[in-house]
């Protein structure tokens, strides 16, 4: 299910987090090689996500069950 990005913010381990329209978040960690994801470390990178899409697993489960 995709969601809209509308945020960022740091959770107490420092991971980042997307914050998605629906109200749920969603890790984007930066720890490869196994998740590659440097543009979450870049502010403006970051920014320039924020408004597109992102699968939110937790609406996906919703939907399934
Ligand atoms: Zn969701």
């Amino acid at each position: 299910m995709h969601r809209q990005i509308k945020g960022f913010r740091r959770d107490a381990e420092t991971d980042w987090v997307a914050e998605l329209e629906c109200g749920h978040n969603r890790h984007v960690r930066h720890d490869p090689p196994w998740q590659e994801r440097a543009w979450v470390e870049d502010r403006e990178q970051r920014e320039s996500r924020i408004g597109t899409d992102l699968d939110c697993v937790r609406c996906e489960r919703r939907d399934s069950a």
